[in-house]
């Protein structure tokens, strides 16, 4: 019987992939004409040119006519074609669940599975084509995406953040604290945040996430400005602990990121051979001088560094305040020595916790902030190439091996289409200089008019 059913299988195999030979002599194709194109990386973009598609890749990129009488042609109208957005620091299980880390310990598997995937739905259609989970889940939201089953992005999961007992992903209450370790906390259980002391506990906590699926891993290295039980200054792990997970990534052709805001842990990450920063404002020139010399990706959040959230009154508790006035003083010329250096920035929000709305106006502000202090083109880059050469460090994990972010040949077709010039105007892309006081706006901005993912369209309102 088993030879039997191989025979089949193998069958099947075969006469899948003759199909799969025909298929492809006939691929749909999309022919954008009369665009002016933003590649992810130049700051000028390439006037008056056309793409062509050819089933869930770029295939051609020129400003002479191209040639494909087949393809479904799609007139931009002079407006600017771009690359998806890509967002590398997101929680897509964890906002608009609940209000506090603590909060998850009542929170349900079918809750977090349905949070996750609407949070999917609203960052494809606000025209993120790529995102980066850094704390949460495995591969299951994304087979289900791949599979066009929920719609949603292009997404790169680290799996549960790794962090110590009384660090940045200790969320149990205080009664589920036992020496012991009570296998009750839903985190741990739904692989959110997995609490490991020690190297050997890192080291199965990191194969545990390969095990659900992870392209990378993300370790918890020192305290944070939110939670409860660690100071902003504490430091989490040692240097062979770090050094623990680098390996056991490495041993999957992966890389390990951090949790880090200050000197000291982003110094010990790299020391340990890290090769992306998660926050990490409070470092000195010196170190940025290393990030941007040993090619280190961060991931940039700076809405959190606006002088004005000290007199807001969601930071007056005396348990956020302080640490607030902290991370402000440390990192106030952070700014200042990244133009100074350049190091990879790549774009992300970090919107965790709260409201689905509230989300949204989270985003929209650290668009407009970020442009604010370095300017729309480095924005847009961030956003798109730099985040897309960050994916690339997945290497044979990487889920989507071809290139992100940017517009060449060979590129997946991530495209959008928006109204006016993003590198002039990054409101077309949603920016908006309000925060906290930011009207209530509906998933997706009218002025991005189209979102193609992987050859497929999304929205269209050019037609
Ligand atoms: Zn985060």
């Amino acid at each position: 019987m088993e030879t039997l059913a191989s025979l089949t299988a193998i069958a099947g195999f075969v006469s899948l992939a003759a199909s799969g030979a025909l298929a492809q002599d006939a691929l749909p194709q999309t022919l954008f004409t009369n665009v002016h194109i933003f590649d992810g990386i130049s700051e000028e973009r390439i006037e008056n040119a056309n793409v062509l598609v050819e089933g869930n890749l770029i295939k051609t990129v020129s400003t002479d006519g191209i040639d494909a009488p087949e393809a479904t042609v799609i007139d931009g109208g002079g407006r600017t074609l771009m690359p998806g957005l890509i967002d590398s620091h997101v929680h897509l299980y964890a906002t608009g669940l609940v209000q506090s880390f603590s909060g998850l310990q009542a929170a349900k598997w079918d809750q977090i599975g349905a949070t996750a995937a609407e949070n999917a739905r609203d960052y494809l259609y606000d025209g993120y084509t790529t995102v980066r989970d850094t704390g949460g889940m495995g591969s299951g939201l994304r087979e289900l995406i791949d599979k066009g089953i929920v719609d949603g992005p292009r997404i790169y999961a680290s799996g549960a953040a790794i962090g110590p007992t009384s660090g940045h992903g200790d969320w149990r209450n205080p009664e589920q604290r036992t020496f012991n370790m009570g296998s009750d906390d839903v985190a741990n259980t739904f692989n959110l945040s997995y609490i490991a002391d020690g190297a050997e506990e890192i080291r199965k906590a990191s194969r545990l996430n390969f095990a659900h699926g992870a392209s990378f891993l993300k370790l918890m290295a020192g305290g944070d400005v939110s939670s409860e039980l660690d100071p902003l200054w504490s430091v989490a792990y040692n240097v062979d602990e770090i050094a623990t997970a680098v390996e056991a990534a490495s041993f999957f052709d992966t890389y390990v990121t951090v949790h880090a805001y200050t000197d000291e842990t982003v110094t010990m990450a790299l020391d340990a051979g890290v090769k992306s920063l998660e926050h990490a404002q409070m470092v000195s020139e010196e170190t940025v001088k290393r990030i941007a010399d040993e090619g280190i990706f961060w991931a940039l959040n700076v809405a959190g560094m606006d002088p004005a959230l000290l007199d807001h009154p969601n930071f007056s508790m005396p348990t956020v305040k302080p640490k607030l006035e902290e991370y402000l003083v440390g990192s106030e010329n952070v700014i200042e020595y990244i133009k100074k250096y350049k190091p990879k920035i790549v774009h992300n929000v970090d919107t965790v916790l709260s409201t689905i709305g509230f989300g949204r106006a989270h985003q929209d502000f650290e668009k407009c902030y970020f442009a604010e202090l370095l300017g729309n083109h480095a924005f847009l880059v961030a956003a798109t190439s730099t985040g897309g050469e960050l994916a690339q460090l997945t290497g044979r994990r990487n889920p989507y091996p071809n290139k992100l972010g940017v517009i060449e040949e060979g590129a997946y077709a991530d495209i959008l289409i928006v109204d006016g010039n993003p590198l002039e105007d990054l409101s077309v892309l949603g920016a908006n200089p309000k925060w906290f006081d930011a009207p209530a706006r509906d998933r997706g901005f009218e002025t991005i008019r189209v979102i193609m993912k992987d050859g497929v369209f999304y929205k269209n309102t050019l037609e």
